[in-house]
């Protein structure tokens, strides 16, 4: 049978998604695949019709012990023989169908990935495994955001496999570094990659709000529709459903703390709409395929955008329109960055922490176009969406150019040694003691933007970092320096806009003696090379 026909036949589709028969067709030319596709794309297809074209077994490997009951009872129900093994199962219920696997009475076996790398290797490695998939195989990879150790040892083991079986990887989120790395540790040499873009999410980023009020709005305007509200830690979804209740809205809850019932319960009240609210931590909603939620809410900053996007995908899954919500504090970045010093994590990962969760935070502070943001973080291009928050604020932009002059001259005088919140005090001319103890060598800077709070100017400095006018060293206490952009706006070359200006401050002599002297050699810098002098206050 063609595989055309067993999407009409077994699965009740008239036609393929994009990407879906290329992937389908390489596997049945036995080649290696990558398939990238957004969450709600159809991945899971692209291998259950090949493992139906093929003599032996596909063995399907996902992180998700507790949905592959529900997989694959979903299969059965369509008449495809499938099962799966893992450590909710007894030892004889695990025999018994691997004897099944065996005998090809089933076509597709799913296990996790610490199966494959216990005792129970011996058994796998004697099925006639033809075709193998991974399943979130974003998790194989330091890069990604959900790195799994039992997904290292996979790659291995499956070089072992005698059968020397087909392997497609299949993942929603993988930066081109992620993507790489799954090609190298699996052998796989194609890419199918439909793109990131989801023309039905609107995203928008929430700043300064209060959020309890906003999500208490949101919930009211949005009554009787399904939604997810994501929260950072267990009690706060435990106050958050407390508080929604208060106000009678249908809500349920989800986190590690409750116990196995209770969350399938709770998972289910959503599933099958007895409860329109979720709320949850992060522990919620991977491989969950509820196609009508309108609204993701983001109550705090994420870790990182790729677990943002994959999160906030949960939106829309039907392809209605939908939102995806950011409620941006900035205390909540500097919680996470709390959360990633304590960890027991080695250093070097802790490097990589600090750099995912700067960019949400360039995320939440860029006035760009927020698809077309996340779009470039993932390499690819895109035009501006036209629903998100940023494309829909009205407000004028205004010229912040010398504004921000001042702001790369205090990073660029004090040796790109500082973080914003120290740069923030000297430009505000802050009587703090933090000020007063450290030893500039250089504080011509001081006080230049008197009259401006340290709040305001660290939203500046924030806003100039997305906007990769200043870059941070990714460190613990992210340490600015003065980007390519931010050397041209210096040498007046480039003007820098803002639409939430700050009030322009009137510029302050200061340090006169320095500033000739530095004007004489960025003359001189500049006849040299032919660029127009510097700007530098
Ligand atoms: P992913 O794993 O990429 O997030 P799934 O494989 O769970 O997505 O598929 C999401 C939904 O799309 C499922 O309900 C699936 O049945 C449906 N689907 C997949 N392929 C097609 C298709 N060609 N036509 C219509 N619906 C499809
Ligand atoms: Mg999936
Ligand atoms: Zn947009």
């Amino acid at each position: 049978m063609a595989p055309q026909e067993l999407l009409k036949t077994k699965f009740g589709y008239d036609s393929f998604r994009p990407g879906q028969q290329t992937v389908i067709d390489d596997i049945l030319a036995h080649k290696n695949v990558l398939t990238i596709m957004p969450t709600g794309g159809g991945k899971s297809l692209c291998y259950q019709i090949p493992a139906l074209l093929m003599n032996g077994l596909t063995l399907v490997v996902s992180p998700l012990i507790a949905l592959m009951k529900d997989q694959v009872d979903a299969l059965n129900e369509n008449g495809i023989p499938a099962t799966f093994v893992n450590s909710s199962l007894t030892f004889d219920e695990i025999g018994d169908r691997f004897d099944r696997a065996r005998n090809g009475d089933v076509k597709l076996l799913y296990v996790s990935p610490e199966r494959l790398d216990s005792g129970a290797f011996s058994q796998l490695a004697a099925l006639p495994i033809d075709l193998v998939a991974v399943d979130e195989a974003h998790c194989i990879s330091q890069w990604g955001h959900d790195f799994r150790p039992s997904y290292l040892a996979l790659a291995q083991r499956l070089n072992q496999l005698p059968t020397k079986p087909t392997i497609v990887a299949l993942t929603a989120t993988a930066t081109p570094r992620v993507a790489d790395d799954i090609k190298e540790r699996l052998g796989i040499h194609e890419e199918v990659n439909t793109g990131f873009q989801r023309d039905n999410l609107a995203f928008k980023v929430i700043k300064d709000q209060n959020s309890d009020q906003y999500l208490l709005d949101y919930l009211k305007l949005n009554e009787g529709q399904s939604g997810i509200v994501y929260a950072s830690t267990r009690k706060e979804v435990e106050r958050l459903t407390k508080l929604f209740h208060k106000h009678q809205f249908s809500v349920t809850m989800y986190h590690g703390g409750l116990s196995r019932e209770e969350r399938r319960k709770n998972q289910d009240d959503f599933l099958y709409d007895r409860a329109f609210v979720m709320v949850a931590t992060n522990a919620f909603g991977m491989g969950i395929d509820k196609s009508n939620v309108r609204f993701v809410i983001h109550d705090s900053v994420p870790g990182s955008l790729e677990a943002y996007y994959q999160e906030a995908g949960r939106a829309g899954r039907d392809g209605l329109p939908s939102e995806a919500i950011l409620l941006y504090k900035i205390g909540d970045v500097q919680t996470q960055h709390f959360f990633i010093e304590q960890s027991d994590r080695d250093e070097a990962s802790k490097q990589r922490e600090y750099k995912k969760l700067q960019v949400m935070s360039q995320y939440a502070n860029t006035e760009q176009c927020l698809q077309q943001f996340i779009l470039n973080y993932f390499g690819e291009d895109g035009p501006k969406c036209g629903r998100c928050s940023n494309c829909l604020d009205t407000r004028e932009s205004q010229d912040v150019t010398v504004d921000t002059q001042k702001v790369l001259s205090c990073v660029y005088r004090m040796h790109e040694r500082f973080g914003k919140n120290l740069v923030a005090q000297v430009l505000a001319g802050s009587q703090g003691q933090k000020i007063k103890n450290f030893h500039f060598d250089d504080l011509s800077t001081y006080g230049i933007m008197k009259g401006q709070s340290q709040k305001k100017i660290v939203e500046l400095i924030d806003y100039l970092t997305a906007a990769g006018y200043l870059i941070t060293d990714g460190g613990q206490f992210p340490i600015l320096k003065v980007a390519p952009l931010g050397v041209a706006v210096l040498q007046g070359t480039q003007q820098v806009f803002r639409k939430s200006a700050i009030q322009a401050t009137k510029s302050l002599p200061v340090n006169d003696e320095l500033f000739e002297q530095l004007r004489q050699l960025r003359r001189q810098l500049a006849e040299d090379q032919g660029v127009p002098p510097f700007v530098i206050f």
